[in-house]
């Protein structure tokens, strides 16, 4: 099995760099904010556009209004599922870093969806706990959870409470570069990641699929 990752190029993998030519159909701010980030350090952080686009398309289609991020960074995937919601639709983005999301905020606007688009700039639990006190419990259509690892399994579970049945938790990183075959004990965010996948595994409040795209993304639909 091969884990391949893009931001938009696959250079060094010509079947990857296929898929891409044959399947990207990217919103022209999109691309835009891909090559902003690009020019950034931390650039390995942004989220596969092939991915983002997948994701986008089961937003789609579940007809989600109502959506969740939970790690932005310069916010690729919160304006790709923005674009997927409707003019009443609302994406509550969870990040700590200003700088990070100062970035996309002015593509957001761009692209005409900054509306849409409810950041918070705390702690993602806190964010959780706060929309769950506020009575938003199975409300939520659609979450992405790509924030710091050893948090996920707090993230699943507050997310999960969230979320309408039927709606779609996604999470990245599941296969952690390949390490999630070994897991170091010293390593917790390994640990953490290996720890949630075999809890999802046996999980009987969802239906799950693992995917090889990026760096392994689960679907865990909530039952
Ligand atoms: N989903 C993004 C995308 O589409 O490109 C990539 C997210 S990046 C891998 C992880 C992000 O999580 C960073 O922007 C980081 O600031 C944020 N983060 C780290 N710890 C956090 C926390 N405790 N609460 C909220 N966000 C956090
Ligand atoms: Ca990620």
């Amino acid at each position: 099995m091969s884990i391949s990752k893009s931001h938009g190029g696959g250079k060094d993998n010509p079947l990857l760099q296929y898929v891409l030519n044959h399947s990207m159909r990217e919103h022209p701010v999109l691309k835009n904010l891909r090559l902003r980030t690009m020019e950034e350090s931390g650039n390995i952080m942004m989220v596969a556009c092939e991915q983002s686009q997948f994701m986008a398309n089961m937003a789609k289609l579940i007809k989600a209004k109502k959506a969740l991020e939970i790690g932005v960074y310069t916010g690729y995937n919160t304006l790709n599922i923005a674009l997927t919601l409707p003019d009443d639709g609302v994406m509550v983005a969870c990040d700590i870093s200003e700088n990070y999301t100062n970035i996309g905020k002015k593509f957001w606007k761009e692209a005409g969806v900054e509306q849409k688009i409810d950041l918070r700039l705390q702690p993602a639990v806190k964010t959780l706990d706060e929309l769950l006190a506020a009575g938003q419990a199975n409300t939520f259509d659609f979450v992405f959870i790509d924030a710091d690892k050893v948090s996920y399994d707090a993230y699943y579970e507050k997310s999960l409470q969230l979320l309408r049945k039927g709606g779609i938790i996604a999470i990245d990183n599941v296969l952690w570069g390949g390490r999630v075959l070994n897991p170091s004990p010293d390593d917790a965010d390994t640990v953490a990641i290996d720890k949630l996948n075999k809890k999802l595994h046996r999980d009987t409040r969802i239906n799950l699929s693992m995917l090889t795209v990026g760096d392994g993304l689960t679907l865990a639909i909530k039952l």
